[in-house]
């Protein structure tokens, strides 16, 4: 109990701390629960009362009723699923009832006055107010009952009627103050929950119209931002548009040209060169014709793709006219790269297109020009591409020409050897001629075989053909051709009768580099039968020093089967006399520039004679290539060259020809 009216304490303090609502009901509750069982020992103690009255004037079925009417209440009262206000009107039922048949009106006033201030902390202030009026009501009431049918007072305990309106008087002040300040309390305390109720109310509302306001600020930032990547979008395609073509994307003229100047900018700081081709379809009106304007466009589309997938990280692209293309092949080393490039160009127009059932095949035109060779500005660059193209348009199109004239015709030859020269390999028509080597007294030593192709046009010289051939790689098995059938021919010498010589076979610098080199030789020399102490080898000094652990490696493996190494062009390269000392080499051959200037240049002259004392110092033989007057023969005798090679002793012949220096030299040992 008294834990109870701690709790009821605590909970008055902490009320406003809790949710209003909840709280003013729970808060009723704990008073209800403290009351109750006041209540009820108060309406036992008047039941019992009026038990006891009803027991006396032997009044048994009133007895049973009240009996019934009270448990009834009571477990009314103890359910807790029962609003509390029915539970409180049960109890005022109760009081009521005990108190109508009570002996004592004191006792049932007593009653009566304890309800107004029970209604007003459980119930409403209103309703303790009237509950008020009706006590005073009943008051006056009673008192007048009293008065006028004289009714004897001290039968209920009562001295006379002038005590009884006293004490009715002092119970009504009473109960007015007690209802009056349990009620205001009450109201004060409904009031501190409505206002905090309320302010709690306010602030979950301002709280949600902040969030509202918030939605509403970041949806109207997204729709800006949506409105924003739209204008800059079509901004965006706007200025693309300005630069580039709408069909196929590609750059315009201008975008092109600008692209070009700075390209020129690059290869200007680097010392670069670049190319810059044009494309110009062929009848593309005629195209038009045949697929349909829309087929035409898919053939342009088609086109541009095929040719952005052939462009390399700086190269560009461009449409400059409704039939034509530019592109730009940056960072090339030389023109000849370009016949590289023309080729994967030509496939992305030849390849045909299709168009929806139907394949179409187009033809081009193709302009090419360099940046610095042909022009230093784009445009200028532009306008010679463009003028290439247009020449191979006049003349049928379907082919491509480089702007500058000399440069067309020798790539063209280029792309023509190119073309024979895989034929000319199955045909087998490169085949060594002998040039003689001499020593001082004339004496045939050797010969050199050199290259020749035997092509049905004519001879044609290593020197148009071995750059190309050792830029496309057929090198090795030209090569390899060349040593067969020069060493072939040496053995077929040997056979017939002629006294050995050594023939001499030159390792071009590729050829020198690829791998499987020396098995290589040796089965060929193996496969032509002839001895490897009659083959001697020249390598250039560049095909050496790249690589000179592998260089010297293969030295020693060719040294090893007994073939003779010598050093071809010397003079021409950067290797230190010194290191050739460690090589397997036996002779070194001083390059004809040399040869050509003696003995009237001083330099070559000084050049020439510390050579051949280096070189003998260091136990190499020296030869001189390229001897062509007596003058440089006399001269090279003088300062104790060993051998000789030029147009003065013969040149180089094809071997039936060449068999009378062997003749001679056969006849004279
Ligand atoms: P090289 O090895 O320096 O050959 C010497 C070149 O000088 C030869 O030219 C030869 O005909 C030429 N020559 C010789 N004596 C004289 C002379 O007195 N005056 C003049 N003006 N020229 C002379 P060729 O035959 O045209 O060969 C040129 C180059 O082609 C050779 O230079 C060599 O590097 C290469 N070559 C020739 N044959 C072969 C071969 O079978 N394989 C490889 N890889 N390269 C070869
Ligand atoms: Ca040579
Ligand atoms: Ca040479």
């Amino acid at each position: 109990m008294i834990r109870r009216l701690i709790d009821l304490w605590k909970h008055l303090v902490e009320v406003s701390r809790y949710d209003p609502e909840k709280d003013l009901d729970r808060w009723r509750e704990q008073l209800f629960t403290v009351i109750y069982p006041l209540a009820l020992l108060a309406g036992l103690a008047v039941c019992a009362d009026t038990l006891h009255t009803a027991f006396v004037e032997q009044r048994f079925l009133l007895t049973v009723a009240a009996c019934v009417a009270y448990l009834f209440v009571m477990t009314l009262m103890s359910l807790r699923f029962v609003p509390i206000r029915a539970r409180m009107a049960a109890g005022l039922v109760i009081f009521f009832s005990s108190v109508f048949y009570q002996s004592s009106p004191l006792v049932g006033y007593l009653f009566l006055f304890s309800l107004p201030p029970l209604i007003a902390i459980l119930v409403s202030f209103h309703a303790a107010l009237s509950a008020l009026g009706a006590n005073v009501l009943l008051f006056i009431a009673t008192t007048y009952h009293f008065a006028t049918f004289d009714v004897d007072l001290q039968n209920f305990g009562i001295p006379s009627l002038d005590r009884w309106i006293l004490y009715g008087i002092v119970f009504l002040v009473l109960d007015i103050i007690v209802t009056l300040s349990f009620g205001l309390l009450t109201k004060g305390l409904a009031q501190v929950i409505a206002l905090e109720r309320e302010v709690r109310h306010a602030l979950m509302e301002r709280e949600k119209r902040l969030t509202e306001l918030n939605t509403r600020l970041s949806e109207e930032m997204e729709r800006r931002e949506r409105m924003r990547e739209e204008l800059s979008e079509t901004e965006r395609k706007a200025a693309f548009y300005l630069s580039h073509d709408r069909l196929t994307n590609l750059p315009n003229r201008a975008a092109f040209l600008q692209r070009l100047s700075v390209e020129i900018m690059r290869a200007r700081n680097r010392g670069w060169m670049f190319g810059v081709v044009s494309i110009g379809l062929d009848r593309f009106k005629h195209v038009n014709g045949m697929y349909g304007t829309a087929g035409g466009d898919a053939i342009l589309n088609s086109l541009a793709e095929r040719l952005r997938g052939i462009l390399r990280d700086h190269d560009a692209i461009g449409r400059v006219g409704d039939d034509r293309f530019m592109l730009l092949f940056s960072d090339i080393a030389r023109p000849e790269d370009m016949l590289v490039i023309l080729p994967r160009v030509w496939e992305t127009i030849e390849r045909p297109f299709q168009i929806e059932t139907q394949e179409a095949q187009v033809s081009a035109s193709i302009g090419i020009c360099f940046f610095p060779l042909d022009g230093t500005t784009a445009e200028a660059l532009v306008k010679e591409a463009e003028a290439a193209m247009f020449a191979v348009k006049e003349s049928g199109g379907g082919a491509h020409r480089f702007f500058d004239a000399k440069m067309n015709a020798e790539m063209i030859e280029r792309v023509t050897i190119e073309r024979k020269m895989r034929d000319a390999i199955k045909r087998d028509e490169f085949i060594p001629f002998f040039q003689p080597k001499v020593d001082r007294f004339g004496y045939l030593l050797g010969m050199e075989a050199l290259i020749r192709w035997n092509d049905s046009e004519g001879i044609i010289l290593p020197d148009r053909f071995i750059p190309i051939a050792e830029q496309n790689g057929t090198i090795v098995e030209i090569g390899e051709r060349v040593l067969y059938h020069a060493c072939r021919q040496n053995r077929q010498w040997q056979e017939n009768g002629f006294v050995p010589k050594k023939v001499s076979v030159n390792i071009s610098p590729f050829e020198f580099r690829s791998p499987g080199l020396v098995r290589r030789i040796r089965e060929t020399v193996e496969k032509s039968g002839l001895d490897p102490l009659w083959l001697e080898l020249e390598i250039t000094e560049s095909g050496i020093i790249r690589n000179e652990q592998d260089a010297l490696r293969k030295l020693r493996e060719l040294h090893e089967i007994g073939i003779s190494l010598s050093i071809d062009d010397f003079g021409t390269g950067y290797s230190a006399l010194s290191k050739l000392k460690d090589y397997p080499v036996d002779t070194l051959k001083i390059d004809k520039s040399f040869i050509d200037c003696v003995p009237h240049d001083k330099r070559a002259v000084t050049i020439v004679v510390s050579l051949i004392r280096l070189a003998h110092n260091l136990g190499f033989k020296v030869v001189a290539e390229g001897v062509e007057r007596s003058e440089q023969f006399e001269f090279l005798v003088v300062h104790g060259c060993d051998q000789f090679q030029g147009y003065f002793f013969g040149r180089p012949l094809a071997a039936s020809e060449f068999e009378h220096h062997l003749h001679s030299s056969t006849s004279s040992s």
